[in-house]
């Protein structure tokens, strides 16, 4: 079980929430990208090893959307929302 630091409502498990992808996925102009890289761009999820910044939705919760570093590896939250997001 991860606990998610959600600004508003405190920790909470991570069954309350819906995981919104990783944040920075640069969005390919649609002008010049080929079929095959739109279609990695929309099916292919990027899943290194080691703290990545994601977005999270506390859907049974305040409903907020929150930006979190989390190592891949441990699932340790490495940097909480400060609720400014
Ligand atoms: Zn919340």
């Amino acid at each position: 079980m991860m606990l998610i630091p959600c600004p508003f409502c405190g920790k909470r498990n991570e069954s309350e929430f819906v995981y919104g992808g990783p944040v920075g996925a640069a969005r390919p102009d649609t002008n010049a990208v080929s079929d095959a890289d739109w279609v990695e761009y929309l099916t292919i999820t990027p899943n290194p090893m080691g703290p990545v910044q994601e977005r999270w939705w506390h859907a049974r919760g305040c409903g907020e959307w929150l930006t979190i570093w989390r190592d891949t590896v441990t699932h340790d939250i490495v940097e909480v929302p400060d609720g400014s997001d």
